[in-house]
């Protein structure tokens, strides 16, 4: 339903699973570049499929996200979020990904070129791609649980939404005073901080 404690359940597991399965692919890349010594070629490669994995990986729990979002929210039209709906949201999402993975190059070569090659600092290299990993995707999720919601309340033939506070202690500032406000759903202002829990209610 479109309470506040729903909303962003599905999120909330969809991250989480996503998380699990990362954590994972790191440890397999880094354990696979050990194996080789952290070689230059090879760390660059096992990187490259890494972030091939990961990309698939989100692409596919982020469509039944967005599939199951639809249909849980109230009102929903007819027509749920298919693979083109997703990949053109995603293609913002592409692009960060590609930034990350040629950042990663970058610093890869900046470290050879310094002759930084311990081990250890690319160990420390995975860690840090993971963390950095694990926050796009929880960001992402929200982004997919939000606009999916919304696709469902357009195709639904909803004009204008509520904006609606979590109403914890967390409410920042620019939320608290959008709290209760009307807007055209076309004309929602852009959530102001990442992962904010505040919902959008189908005004009738
Ligand atoms: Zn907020």
């Amino acid at each position: 339903m479109g309470t506040k404690k729903e909303w962003y359940k599905l999120s909330d597991r969809a991250t989480e699973l996503l998380n699990r399965k990362a954590t994972k692919r790191f440890e397999d890349a880094k354990d696979e570049a050990a194996r080789h010594g952290f070689d230059e070629l090879n760390v660059l490669e096992v990187t490259r499929t890494l972030y091939q994995d990961l990309q698939a990986d989100n692409q596919s729990v982020f469509l039944e996200l967005a599939q199951e979002r639809y249909q849980e929210t109230e009102p929903h039209g007819e027509e749920p979020p298919d693979l083109a709906w997703a990949l053109a949201l995603l293609a913002a999402y592409n692009a960060v990904t590609k930034v990350i993975y040629d950042n990663e190059v970058d610093r890869k070569r900046q470290y050879t070129a310094e002759g930084i090659n311990s081990s250890t600092a690319k160990v420390t290299e995975f860690r840090r791609g993971l963390h950095y990993w694990a926050d796009l995707t929880a960001t992402y999720s929200d982004i997919v649980t939000d606009e999916s919601t919304l696709k469902a309340y357009r195709d639904a033939g909803v004009r204008r939404v509520r904006w609606v506070t979590a109403g914890d202690e967390k409410v920042c500032e620019t939320c608290r005073e959008r709290n209760g406000k009307v807007y055209p759903i076309n004309a929602i202002p852009p959530k102001p901080h990442r992962r904010c829990r505040c919902i959008w209610e189908a005004v009738k």
